[in-house]
């Protein structure tokens, strides 16, 4: 039996483990937290939204991104301090604008694939999630937001989505709860919510059961490949360094994806691009009345919203291209407890838990799945915005590449 080990264990690690698993190989999965799905896997907006395929090097986006740069409490903030993996990052998402309806298609088609593949991951792994089918429901305040909407629901038709456009009185009907006047919306039936942590932690607990080898706190210092050999050099808890022989390696590390391609030789180019969310506990029974129970995208605000379970409703939003920093600013909080207020105000946020996580963003806005210059590296990272939505098509793939590589 061939032996595989892969780097982290988010959502994207976790996946591409079970599935090499149940393809017949021997995997080691090495991840530098305690606990598997507790980085940017964590409290993420919930959605498995083919919906919000449409990448962002759009010319529209970014003018408006420009403006925003002048707003304390816009979705995007800068931090422009000189730095080349940001300044070349940059200069790559601009030249992207070229793909951007190319890209849109292809992700929305990926996203509509990998719905199958997580319901076939979800039968046989047996686990639970809050998975709720309630629909995403896009909103629109001004005008100009849905005229962009309804050319972005162009090429979401030509990937195979459908959604029904909807009147203000249209939205009001599938979320009563809401509060705000909207000039319009679209909904995506087939689109869900689900707690990627719950997901991500019991789809380890399984593999582990089923034979995959979780080396926890293993902090991966190098990857080396020597001929038909991949040396993982690792330190547990800070011990000595220990070094470990597999026949190949994916790396699935998020935001480190970068450092570890530098090391074999590959250009991956991911920036992390950071967003929030906050977690607001429905406790009562006047607030989770009050909640909206359908998932939410505000096109505007650029924010998601997701309702986990009966007694947990998540609010995310936000980039900031501000480095590998995690720090929670209470000004990038505090305009998604706004939102609630104003768009729910009989909801509390006086006991929301705030999140920050790094999105492993390359510039094109595509998750990259391929085998690296050496023939035993595989990569399957980089999955920006959408990582939760299309990781287990992307598990698959990289799982498939491996098979055709190793005939
Ligand atoms: C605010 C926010 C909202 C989002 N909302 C959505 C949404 O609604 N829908 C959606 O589809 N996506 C969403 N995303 C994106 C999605 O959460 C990410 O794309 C996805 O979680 C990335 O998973 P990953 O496995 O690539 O990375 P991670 O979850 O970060 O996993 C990488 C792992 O590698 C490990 N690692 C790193 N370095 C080392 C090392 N040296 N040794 C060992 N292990 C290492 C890390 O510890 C980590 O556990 C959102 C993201 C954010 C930030």
């Amino acid at each position: 039996m061939k032996t595989i080990a892969v780097i982290g264990a988010g959502v994207t690690g976790v996946t591409t483990a079970f599935v090499l698993r149940e393809l017949g190989y021997k995997v080691t999965v090495f991840e530098k937290q305690r606990y598997p799905s507790i980085v940017t896997s964590y409290a993420n907006g919930g959605q498995l939204s083919a919906s919000n395929a449409e990448v962002w090097n759009h010319f529209g986006t970014i003018l408006k991104a420009v403006t925003w740069l002048l707003k304390k409490d816009a979705p995007l903030k800068i931090n422009f301090w000189p730095n080349w993996h940001k300044v070349s990052w940059l200069a790559e998402f601009l030249l992207q604008t070229k793909n951007y309806k190319k890209n849109t298609i292809q992700t929305v088609k990926m996203a509509i694939e990998s719905r199958k593949y997580m319901q076939k991951i979800v039968d046989d792994a047996g686990i639970e999630f809050d998975k709720s089918n309630c629909g995403i429901l896009h909103i629109y305040k001004s005008h100009r937001e849905f005229e962009h909407a309804h050319r972005v629901n162009e090429l979401l038709a030509l990937g195979g989505l459908e959604r029904r456009r909807l009147t203000e009185n249209e939205i009001l009907t599938i979320e009563p709860n809401l509060e705000k006047k909207f000039v319009g919306g679209y909904y995506t039936k087939t689109d869900s919510t689900g707690d990627i942590h719950k997901f991500t932690s019991n789809l380890a607990r399984v593999a582990m059961d089923r034979g995959v080898n979780f080396q926890q706190s293993a902090d991966v210092k190098s990857i080396k490949v020597l001929g038909s050999e991949v040396k993982i050099k690792f330190n547990c808890k800070d011990l000595q360094d220990q070094i470990e022989t597999f026949d190949m390696c994916v790396i699935c590390a998020g935001v480190a994806s970068h450092k570890f391609a530098k090391m074999l030789g590959d250009r991956v180019n991911i920036y992390p691009v950071k967003g929030y969310s906050i977690t607001v506990p429905l406790p009562d029974l006047i607030s989770q009345k009050k909640a909206p129970n359908v998932s939410l995208l505000d096109d505007e605000a650029k924010i998601v919203t997701s309702r986990l379970g009966k007694n947990r409703f998540r609010v995310a939003g936000t980039a900031e291209i501000a480095g590998h920093n995690l720090d929670i600013l209470e000004a990038r909080i505090q305009p998604l407890k706004n939102w609630v207020e104003s768009n729910f105000p009989e909801v509390s946020t006086k006991d929301a838990q705030p999140w920050a996580g790094l999105r492993p963003m390359r510039p094109n806005m595509m998750p990259l799945v391929s085998q690296g210059k050496e023939p035993n590296v595989f990569y399957n990272t980089g999955h920006g915005h959408l990582g939760w939505t299309l990781a287990c098509y992307t598990a698959n793939m990289v799982g498939e590449l491996i098979i055709g590589s190793d005939t």
